[in-house]
């Protein structure tokens, strides 16, 4: 007899959605989180449209809709030009049940995952308690969690690693987590700005090979998310002195502007050697993780847990054959390698690097200017977030 059914090892917001799925269904669920409370750095701000579906199957859209906001235009600025492509996503009407993007603090997502999961009585959860080891047999998990009381032992039957990029549960496996790591270093800025007055769209992409940046409103109060990129070099501790002359470059509108918050963050391409071990999965940036360019992080990792709850919970509750996790695992790991990565490295090349300028980068605007003129290929082209998507394997 275990503690729990399962055991989520962290409370971001792939733990908590993939928590309360299980939970709904019925799972005895514990999530363990390091920090005391969510952390709110920030990361990702932006919902592609068809993750809406799954938040929708949690019930948890509306509320993040509510507290976020929904937009639908994009804006392709060519700083050196100043030319501007600009589309929307209500090509996307009549194929979708929810057509646009939700912009949302990635903080605030985990919160409203919290708050549903709290008030189930087959849930805990365990802030400021970091798991320290994992053991695993044939008949079950068991963790050793450091906590206010200090350290116990847990076990479950499944445990999901949904520790981060620098996960515990990845390195408890012996599981490597292969790819590269960017010389640059993106610089995450919170401000309040009038973005607006200069025509930005509510997400603009800046294309440029010194000053390119991603800039998106995230708030209805006028706070916007603009991140751009330095060379890793620099020391990381003097990146708030750097950010006046960046700010020189990147803010436009009218009037001043106040800087809510701001972090520094190495990016990386890579995924872990496998995202299931035995009794132990991997989801979220435990299992991959990608530079920002486009949003396809927290995007990957959100279709890796639906793909997961409703496995995971047949598996406990109805006895389904665990083999179904190694095709959520194999599924999973194919996507990121082949669809998550490779665009979010070419959307780094394009608006951090203007690809390198001439040819290359008329060949990707072309790209762009046909999605802006021709409403087959917009639909195709915004088509790709929904391939991020594979079926729960339990489900298909
Ligand atoms: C600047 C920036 C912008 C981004 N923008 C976007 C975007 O717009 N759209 C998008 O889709 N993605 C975006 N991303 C990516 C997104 O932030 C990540 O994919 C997301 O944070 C992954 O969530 P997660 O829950 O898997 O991991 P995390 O958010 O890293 O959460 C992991 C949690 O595990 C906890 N933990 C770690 N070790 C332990 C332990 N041993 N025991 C217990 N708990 C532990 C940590 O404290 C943490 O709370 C962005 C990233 C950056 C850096």
């Amino acid at each position: 007899m275990h503690d729990f059914d399962v055991i989520i090892v962290g409370g971001g917001p792939t733990g908590f959605v993939t928590a309360l799925g299980l939970a709904q269904a019925g799972v005895k669920v514990c999530l363990v989180e390091a920090e005391d409370a969510i952390i709110d750095s920030p990361r990702a701000a932006v919902y592609h449209w068809s993750v809406l579906d799954g938040l929708e199957r949690l019930g948890i859209r509306e509320e993040a809709e509510r507290i976020g906001f929904t937009k639908q235009d994009y804006l392709w600025l060519v700083r050196s030009t100043g030319e501007e492509i600009r589309y929307d996503l209500s090509v996307l009407e009549g194929y979708t049940a929810f057509p646009y993007n939700l912009h949302l603090g990635q903080d605030r997502l985990a919160a409203i995952a919290h708050d549903r999961l709290e008030a189930l009585p087959n849930a805990e959860i365990r802030f400021g308690t970091a798991m320290t080891t994992l053991a695993q047999d044939a008949g079950g998990v068991r963790v050793a969690v450091e906590g206010p009381e200090g350290v116990e032992y847990l076990s479950c039957a499944y445990l999901v690693g949904a520790d981060g990029a620098g996960s515990l549960v990845r390195k408890a496996l012996n599981l490597g987590f292969e790819g590269m790591t960017w010389p640059e270093r993106f610089v995450a800025t919170n401000v309040y700005h009038d973005f607006e007055s200069a025509n930005y769209g509510l997400t603009t992409m800046v294309i440029d090979d010194q000053w390119g940046a991603v800039i998106v409103k995230i708030d209805e109060e006028g706070l916007w998310r603009c991140t751009y990129m330095e060379d890793a070099a620099l020391p990381e501790r003097d990146y708030l002195q750097r950010l006046p002359d960046a700010y020189k470059h990147l803010l436009c509108g009218q009037g001043g502007h106040r800087l809510d918050r701001a972090a520094p963050y190495r990016m990386h391409q890579r995924a872990a050697e496998s995202f299931r071990k035995g009794r132990v999965v991997l989801a979220g940036d435990a299992a991959h993780v990608t530079n920002p360019t486009g949003g396809y992080g927290l995007t990957t990792g959100l279709f890796d847990a639906y793909a997961l709850w409703p496995t995971l919970a047949a598996v406990v509750l109805e006895d389904a054959n665990p083999a179904l996790l190694d095709i959520y695992a194999e599924d999973r790991r194919r996507i990121y390698l082949e669809r998550t990565s490779p665009k979010a490295v070419a959307n780094k090349h394009l608006v951090f690097h203007a690809c390198g300028g001439g040819a290359a980068l008329e060949e990707a605007l072309d790209g762009l200017r046909v999605m802006a003129r021709d409403a087959d290929a917009r639909r195709m082209g915004l088509w790709f977030v929904k391939t991020l998507e594979t079926p729960s394997p339990v489900e298909a």
